[in-house]
């Protein structure tokens, strides 16, 4: 803070330096959120249900995924899923003890079924599934005390703005469904 505080108004660099990294942890979260929400915004421009996922992997983007069932012809082909496939193409392991995902929505059972494969070690996510979500909502598939992994699980980050995104995909939907 002394930085900031000084009458001079001038910072050193390494007082800026920190000043960015206290900025940074307390909202880097909902930074790497934008990414996941960027992603879901590239599935609406597809005509996808817009749900997006990235991965990071010590502080780097190594997977990024939107909802590609359409496009893909691909049942599995949910945003969480290509994340998790770049990510492992990426870091040359299946493996990703070291990452973390921020998905803009609940993943569902074959999602969370997979990040329990991948062993990952943190999930983020934005707005609660209550049709499908297998965090809490539905199904829990997560940190089951018979499964061996637990996994790290935040929820609830810039919700309002991944919820925001569904909803005006399905109203637009049934309002094209009636006309
Ligand atoms: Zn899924």
């Amino acid at each position: 803070m002394r930085g900031l505080l000084r009458a001079g108004g001038q910072t050193t660099r390494s007082e800026g330096y920190n000043a960015v990294l206290a900025m940074k942890s307390a909202t880097s979260d909902e930074l790497w959120m934008e990414e996941a929400l960027r992603q879901a915004q590239r599935a609406l421009e597809a005509g996808e249900v817009p749900v997006g996922a990235v991965v990071v992997c010590e502080g780097k983007i190594v997977g990024r995924g939107f909802n590609r069932n359409l496009l893909d012809g691909d049942p599995t082909a949910h945003a969480e899923m290509m994340a998790l496939r770049q990510a492992a193409q990426a870091l040359g392991n299946y493996r990703l003890l070291q990452c973390e995902m921020y998905a803009t929505l609940e993943p569902c059972p074959m999602c969370a079924g997979a990040l329990v494969h991948a062993r990952l070690r943190r999930l983020v996510y934005g707005a609660d599934d209550p049709k499908a979500g297998a965090v809490h909502s539905v199904l829990p598939v997560l940190n089951q005390p018979a499964l061996n992994h637990s996994m790290q699980v935040q929820g609830g980050v810039l919700a309002g703005r991944c919820a925001e995104m569904l909803q005006a995909f399905f109203r637009s939907r049934r309002a094209e469904q009636k006309g």
